[in-house]
């Protein structure tokens, strides 16, 4: 079988199949070059003293406005605990207090304490270096450094793949392909993703012929660092958890002690805000311990970005962070292609519905990869026909689609706006999939006539944005 993406979701999914052969393709050397490396806050399991999976299930389901799959967010949500002693197996390390108890932090609109996290806000990283070290040395597992161009359908289903390898394009054999490949908050200008993450995977999805699930759906995270880059550091909802509060130039805390409401409540304050002519930051006067002791990877993107810590105020802004939406997927990660698994980020199961419970995501993406990866090596070999032909697909390029997603199809839409941002995608989009791919989302949020969750509609219930 072959894996696409080296993310969290890949690197489970190539574990939980072993000793079944996997390909795992990736662009660049495993690490950096993945969102769940740079995730900061942490993972979400219910595995407190105060305590239990029903209250992280209600949790998610008030998170996910009305519309998550009770029945995902009960099955995924229930795998927490056992998947974080999986990980503590493959060697991971999550952070402990002075008296040696699990540091359990706390994150928006999360009822206890329970985000394990790793190197005080280098979670992801501590997570990705020690599955890549399993990884890298499994047997069964076959590492590609390639970008994957094409999944080859034929009338049976999934039969191989196109790959990239320096310059050179060949085509591999296969009966079963999983997606893991992340999400798509490089199609907007502000995000916390990598650059790269333009939605290659729903793009390889989309030109395969897969059902996708919610696409609108898009979280804005309310505290990226507010820097000249288009790929902002995150400054995690773990500081406010802390204590930390939003405060304007003047001094004014605009979300009335509301600091850790739900993460679209808290991003439409900002932008609103802003767009009022207002400079927003996050006021750390109130840390007892060193910021820099908990937060050291916030610490040090604010020293590169010549942010003085001891003003006590971290300028920040909303930017583009995680996908809701995405390849519609079964309880296995099954998509309606044969063959064809998606899990992680590129996915859309259900859990998170309209929006994303804080630190949830690393958690799909670690019980989805390890559930599809098992599954996928379980199953009988399927007969695939000749491979296609090697063709040279249009580059997806997000350099014209940024503004226009950003401008029309952001925190705030309205259907004026939505259509200007289909008319313009329209004209791009036939020969550019990042363009393509923006248009199929700005249409799902057109055709979704309602503020819910992290799709706000003005001319629909503003008041929801409170
Ligand atoms: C700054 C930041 C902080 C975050 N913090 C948290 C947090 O604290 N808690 C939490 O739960 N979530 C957090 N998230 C979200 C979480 O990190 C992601 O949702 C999750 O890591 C996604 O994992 P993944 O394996 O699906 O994708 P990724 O980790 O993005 O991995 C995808 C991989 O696929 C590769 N790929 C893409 N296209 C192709 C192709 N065509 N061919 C081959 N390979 C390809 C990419 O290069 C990448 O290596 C954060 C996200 C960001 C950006």
């Amino acid at each position: 079988m072959i894996i696409i993406g080296g993310g969290v979701a890949g690197l489970m999914a190539a574990l939980a199949a072993a000793p079944h052969p996997v390909t795992l393709v990736n662009p660049t050397t495993l690490g950096p070059g993945a969102a769940s490396w740079l995730s900061q806050g942490g993972i979400a399991a219910a595995v407190g003293d105060d305590d239990d999976v029903s209250l992280h299930i209600k949790d998610t389901l008030e998170a996910g406005a009305g519309l998550c799959n009770p029945d995902v967010v009960a099955r995924i949500i229930s795998a927490g605990p056992a998947v974080i002693d999986t990980l503590l197996a493959y060697g991971v390390t999550f952070d402990r207090t002075g008296s040696g108890a699990r540091a359990l932090g706390l994150e928006a609109a999360h009822s206890r304490r329970r985000i394990l996290h790793g190197g005080g806000d280098r979670t992801g990283a501590t997570i990705m270096k020690a599955l890549i070290e399993k990884v890298q040395r499994c047997p069964s597992i076959n590492i590609i450094k390639a970008s994957a161009e094409r999944i080859f359908v034929d009338d049976n289903g999934v039969s191989g793949i196109q790959i990239q390898r320096d310059g050179h394009r060949l085509s591999l054999k296969t009966d079963r392909v999983l997606l893991a490949t992340g999400g798509i908050g490089g199609l907007f200008r502000d995000t916390t993703n990598p650059p790269s993450a333009v939605g290659q995977g729903l793009i390889l999805a989309m030109e395969a012929g897969a059902e996708f699930k919610d696409l609108e759906f898009v979280q804005f995270h309310p505290t990226a660092l507010a820097v000249k880059e288009s790929s902002l550091p995150l400054v995690s909802e773990a500081v406010r958890g802390e204590g930390a509060r939003l405060v304007d130039e003047a001094g004014n805390y605009f979300m009335n002690g509301k600091d850790l409401a739900p993460r679209d409540v808290v991003a439409r304050h900002v932008f609103l805000h802003r767009a009022n002519g207002h400079q927003t930051f996050l006021d750390i006067s109130g840390f007892s311990e060193r910021f820099s002791d908990r937060f050291p990877s916030i610490s040090a993107a604010c020293n590169n970005a010549d942010i003085d810590l001891s003003s006590h105020l971290i300028p920040v802004k909303p930017a583009a962070h995680y996908h809701m939406g995405g390849v519609k997927v079964d309880e296995m990660g099954r998509t309606n292609i044969d063959g064809l698994f998606a899990a992680g980020e590129v996915a859309c199961t259900g859990l998170h519905g309209a929006n994303r419970l804080a630190s949830n995501s690393l958690l799909e993406a670690v019980v989805c990869g390890q559930v599809s990866g098992r599954f996928m090596a379980a199953q009988g070999a399927r007969r695939t026909g000749a491979l296609q032909e090697i063709t040279f697909p249009a580059k997806a390029d997000a350099t014209e689609v940024r503004d226009i997603m950003s401008d029309y199809c952001g925190v705030l839409r309205s259907g004026k706006a939505l259509e200007i941002a289909s008319g313009l995608l329209e004209a791009l989009a036939i020969n550019n999939p990042a363009a393509a791919l923006s248009l199929k989302i700005v249409e799902a949020a057109l055709e979704r006539k309602d503020s819910v969750g992290s799709h706000m509609r003005v001319e629909f219930s503003m008041e929801k944005a409170a």
